[in-house]
């Protein structure tokens, strides 16, 4: 599925971490374990495109949650602001999947997949299934290959 990129600005809530990013508008929801002790709830994230340009790089903090990733975060409001796959030949600074509400405008993202709907706790969904990808745990290893 191509989409075309958008350009966004975005930042923690105390304001101390701001970046500058290009995005693929699909923004997804991650029901798995870690993402909902993380984040209070699914994770809501977007796909960066390439880098991204940190304002306020000094006050992110990391948490190596897996072997692949790692999550940072605020280290003085808690905003957490991105999931980081570690690098890999083809994409030397590793791909960054921000969270959709640090986003500044959000009304340019499109709710298009669900990963991990195996894991969702069953106490909340979301409205129009049917408009978006739906991805087990077994269908994304799949498709990562592993
Ligand atoms: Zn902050
Ligand atoms: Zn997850």
């Amino acid at each position: 599925m191509e989409q075309s990129l958008i350009e966004v600005e975005g930042g923690c809530l105390c304001g101390k971490v701001t970046y500058q990013a290009s995005l693929k508008p699909g923004a997804g929801a991650c029901h798995c374990g870690m993402c909902r002790k993380w984040s209070g709830g699914p994770l809501m994230s977007v796909h960066a495109e390439g880098s991204v340009e940190f304002k306020g790089a000094e006050q992110i903090k990391h948490y190596a949650s897996s072997e692949w990733a790692r999550r940072g975060f605020c280290n003085y409001c808690g905003s957490n602001l991105y999931y980081h796959l570690l690098p890999r030949p083809g994409l030397p600074d590793g791909e960054y999947i921000i969270t959709a509400g640090s986003v500044n405008d959000q009304s340019v993202l499109k709710f298009d997949h669900e990963v991990y709907v195996d894991h969702a706790p069953g106490w909340y969904s979301f409205a129009n299934e049917s408009q978006r990808k739906r991805m087990t745990e077994a269908d994304l290893l799949a498709m990562y290959g592993a």
